[in-house]
């Protein structure tokens, strides 16, 4: 794994600048008449809160120079987060005002009110309805896919109409070098935008991929085998996973993430992903026909495998052997002899993903498999249940703090191992975790 302290800390550093930008803006140069604290504060929060919520499309943009040091699940846990911090400052904004000078609550109707507040109104309603669909989708029985589009939407509508009720307003924005600020960010907000909707589509569009082989695995998973068309494919390290979109262009506003399972190691550009159908989307793998178009964004993530002294533990439960079966067949490929143990939750015995293959590369690696089986055969002797500190303590050698950690699966089972991890005195610089739901 390498070191990203350089780039950790500049991303950090452009970050915190693009939100205190406009705050400096507002202190330097020229200054209108001042007013109470609390109205100039709640103009503050506002400023900063737009700020943030316009920087939103840029966490979300897929910039794998970005992304990379931290992993996407990180960057969309960080991007969930902010988010509610910057929906609370700018409806914090017009709480404050309210309280302050009550004489102000008449723009709260919208009939009469003049188009700055409307704007006003617009972005906070629509900030409202994205953070309630963001929380609550799920309770709400909103597919993914309608989520997404409306999610983009609502942001688009609340920067906007953020944007326009400040310029009119216009109350900190009479210099021109401060409107050419505004500018410059906006600008950078629609470039964002065109970037990703537009640019990265387009350059999709050009390397596409044509399924070369359909297999059925167990479990009720397929795995789907793609071959680039015109041009060498992409290098991924395993571990790391890409965007799929089978329906459709790569205009298209979804597509679905999914680990790379084959080896990195192949030469031809192929790429395999093995699919667990769990919903609308992943029930339709099976039925795809070879030589079908799709387009493949990627590779992502920063779960990858680190020092090769150390001893591998990879755990995974159910379809979360994904990209351990990568990271095993890119060790045979290379012949990395490197000490692997593979944990392994399943359901039952007849459902477990790549249960031959790995059997068979054990003999071609220094990989030991334990499998832990919910609902074990009668005659089963091996471990039975949830993998817990006591399977760790019976299967891995101590010093646990001495081996590196990859852990993929339900987020139940997830976050008992990390505090297992926790328990053993792991520290977290030692284990890695790939979260298969970013939402
Ligand atoms: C980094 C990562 C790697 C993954 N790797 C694999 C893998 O190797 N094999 C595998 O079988 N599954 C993998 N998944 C899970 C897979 O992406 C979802 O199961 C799939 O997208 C569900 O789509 P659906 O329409 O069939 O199900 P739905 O019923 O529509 O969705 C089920 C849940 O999956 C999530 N989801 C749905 N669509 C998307 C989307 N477009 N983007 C992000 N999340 C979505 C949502 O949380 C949703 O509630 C991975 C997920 C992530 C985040």
């Amino acid at each position: 794994m390498r070191s990203y302290t350089t780039r950790v800390a500049v991303w950090i550093v452009l970050y915190l600048l693009f939100i205190l930008a406009p705050l400096f803006a507002l202190l330097a140069g020229s200054l209108p008449p001042a007013r109470d604290f609390w109205t100039e504060f709640s103009v503050a929060i506002g400023y900063a809160g737009l700020a943030m919520m316009g920087l939103q499309f840029g966490l979300t943009a897929r910039f794998r120079y970005v992304t990379e040091p931290w992993g996407e699940d990180v960057i969309y846990h960080f991007h969930r987060q902010i988010s509610l911090i910057a929906v609370a400052l700018v409806i914090a904004h017009p709480i404050i005002l309210f309280a302050v000078r009550p004489e102000l609550l008449v723009l709260l109707n919208s009939f009469t009110a003049p188009w700055r507040a409307r704007f006003a109104a617009m972005s906070v309603y629509s900030l409202i309805a994205l953070v309630v669909m963001a929380i609550w989708r799920v309770k709400l029985k909103i597919s993914y896919e309608t989520w997404h589009i409306t999610h983009i939407l609502l942001a688009i509508i609340a920067v906007a109409a953020g944007l326009a009720h400040m310029v009119g307003w216009a109350f900190y924005l009479v210099s021109p070098w401060k409107r050419t600020l505004w500018i410059c960010m906006t600008i950078f907000w629609i470039g964002l935008l065109f970037y990703v909707r537009i640019i990265k589509p387009l350059f999709l569009l050009r390397r596409p991929y044509r399924i070369a082989e359909v297999h059925k695995e167990r479990g009720d998973t397929a795995t789907l085998v793609m071959q680039p068309e015109g041009h060498s494919g992409f290098r991924f390290t395993p571990g790391q996973f890409g965007w799929l979109t089978v329906w459709g262009s790569p205009f298209k506003i979804t597509g679905h993430p999914f680990s790379f399972s084959s080896s990195a190691a192949a030469p031809d550009g192929r790429v395999e992903m093995t699919i667990r159908n769990l919903g609308d989307f992943t029930s339709t793998i099976h039925t795809l026909p070879v030589g079908k178009r799709v387009y493949l964004d990627g590779p992502y993530g920063a779960f990858t495998v680190g020092n090769p002294a150390d001893m591998h533990v990879l755990i995974a439960g159910g379809i979360g052997i994904t990209p351990m079966m990568s990271i095993i067949r890119t060790f045979a490929d290379n012949g990395d002899k490197r000490p692997v143990i593979l944990l392994y939750g399943s359901k039952d015995w007849e459902s477990i993903t790549f249960r031959e293959e790995l059997d068979a590369l054990k003999d071609r690696l220094n990989l030991t498999i334990v499998h832990v089986i919910r609902n074990p055969p009668a005659d089963w002797t091996g471990e039975r249940g949830h993998i817990t500190a006591e399977v760790f303590k019976r299967h891995l050698p101590p010093p646990y703090a001495d081996h590196e950690y990859f852990i993929c699966g339900a987020d139940v089972m997830m976050d008992s191992i990390e505090k297992t991890l926790d328990e053993l005195h792991v520290p977290i610089s030692k284990y890695h975790s790939e979260r298969y739901s970013f939402v």
